[in-house]
């Protein structure tokens, strides 16, 4: 029987998005020689400030639609500082993708590796393992200034909207507890926490009525309320009490930089945006032109957005060795770090992006 085969769209964008992109599918490659059972085929699109420079274009001509027909997209950072479009902001083509698969749920991984530099004196700090789930199509960025939605602009006054509807709200919380329920299994505590404002804002009440409302089909995972000011001070005080808490676009936004700064920072924050049909994988970070060509980029934040996307496509195929693959790159982080093996440029180590790569496979294959 011929094995599965999945297509990856792949945008290597601008910046540190090249070389993060390539480490990433290096180590990808090397986690499926290693479980076998499937196989990958890569596709390029060209897109990104430089091909908006070169072209006039910032995604190849049909990109969108080669990005909508592949199995799962993969990005690594797009845009440049010095490169904008006509009304003056930076290239974005990937905004547009997030609306038009309405990519709803946005995973940001926190988790505390050994060795990395901790930000928070208590041992505990080391036992930070936790999911930021950010709704991401509405919310207050459903306002953002490239949707052009404000009710009111004029020169005396400006109003955004912040939008929650039930239907985008009761698969954000489904999603949320069902990956608790998945983490659960793996050993998770399977806690969702819903982080709002449900004591000020309507639209915040609504959320957590809709929160509430799906919880009843989970009885097996325990829920929590937190309003997002009080979340802020549990991140710095407490960390290690949470597992998944789900939040609206802003409140996302902001907490999940704060969270990731608790485990290393940039370098390290993994993201996932997924939808109905679709999923797009990209490390948080941007560009960062300053170490751009230096072989300075921690890899990590884009390979571990890579074993998120091996994992959302195991669970869209039900195939166990894509998970297994997922696994098997997230493993080899933790030993490398355990073992001191891992020592990024961005804590202060001796190793570049091509080091750090070279190790992670030398940990897959042995
Ligand atoms: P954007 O607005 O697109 O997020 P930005 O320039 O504000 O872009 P980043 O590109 O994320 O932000 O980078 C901010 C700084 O963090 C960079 O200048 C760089 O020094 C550092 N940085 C970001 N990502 C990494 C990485 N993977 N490895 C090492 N340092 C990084």
């Amino acid at each position: 029987m011929a094995i599965p085969s999945f297509q990856i769209a792949t945008i290597k964008g601008d910046g540190i998005g090249i070389d993060v992109t390539d480490a990433t599918l290096a180590v990808i490659d090397a986690a499926q020689s290693r479980v076998g059972g499937f196989s990958l085929r890569y596709r390029q699109i060209l897109a990104g400030a430089g091909y908006y420079q070169e072209t006039g274009l910032d995604i190849e001509a049909e990109g969108e639609e080669m990005a909508g027909a592949a199995d799962a997209i993969f990005l690594g950072a797009i845009g440049l500082p010095s490169v904008r479009y006509e009304n003056g902001t930076e290239i974005s083509p990937h905004l547009r993708l997030r609306d038009r698969f309405q990519l709803y749920a946005g995973i940001r991984p926190i988790k505390a590796y050994p060795n990395i530099p901790q930000k928070l004196s208590d041992d505990r700090a080391a036992a930070i393992d936790m999911i930021i789930l950010r709704e991401s199509t509405e919310g207050l960025f459903y306002s953002a200034a490239v949707h052009d939605r404000c009710p009111v602009e004029t020169d005396d006054e400006v109003q955004d909207t912040l939008r929650i509807t039930r239907k985008t709200t009761e698969k954000l919380h489904d999603f949320a507890f069902n990956m608790a329920r998945k983490r659960k299994e793996k050993g998770s505590r399977g806690i969702v926490t819903c982080v709002d404002k449900a004591n000020v804002f309507k639209s915040m009440a609504f959320f957590r009525k809709i929160f509430d409302e799906r919880s009843r089909a989970f009885p097996d995972i325990e829920k929590g309320y937190n309003y997002v000011d009080a979340q802020a001070l549990d991140l710095i005080r407490k960390p290690w009490d949470f597992d998944i808490l789900v939040m609206e676009n802003m409140f996302g936004d902001i907490l999940s930089d704060l969270a990731g700064g608790l485990v290393g920072g940039m370098g390290m924050a993994a993201c996932g945006e997924i939808g109905d049909n679709h999923g797009l994988f990209q490390p948080a970070h941007g560009t960062a032109p300053d170490i751009m060509g230096l072989d300075k980029a921690n890899p990590l934040a884009a390979i571990l957005s890579g074993s998120l996307m091996l994992d959302y496509l195991a669970d869209k195929a039900g195939i166990q060795a894509l998970s297994d693959a997922a696994d098997v790159i997230t493993d080899a982080i933790h030993s490398g770090f355990f073992q001191n093996a891992i020592r990024p440029a961005e804590f202060g180590g001796d190793m570049g992006t091509r080091a750090v790569t070279q190790e992670i496979i030398r940990q897959i294959n042995s």
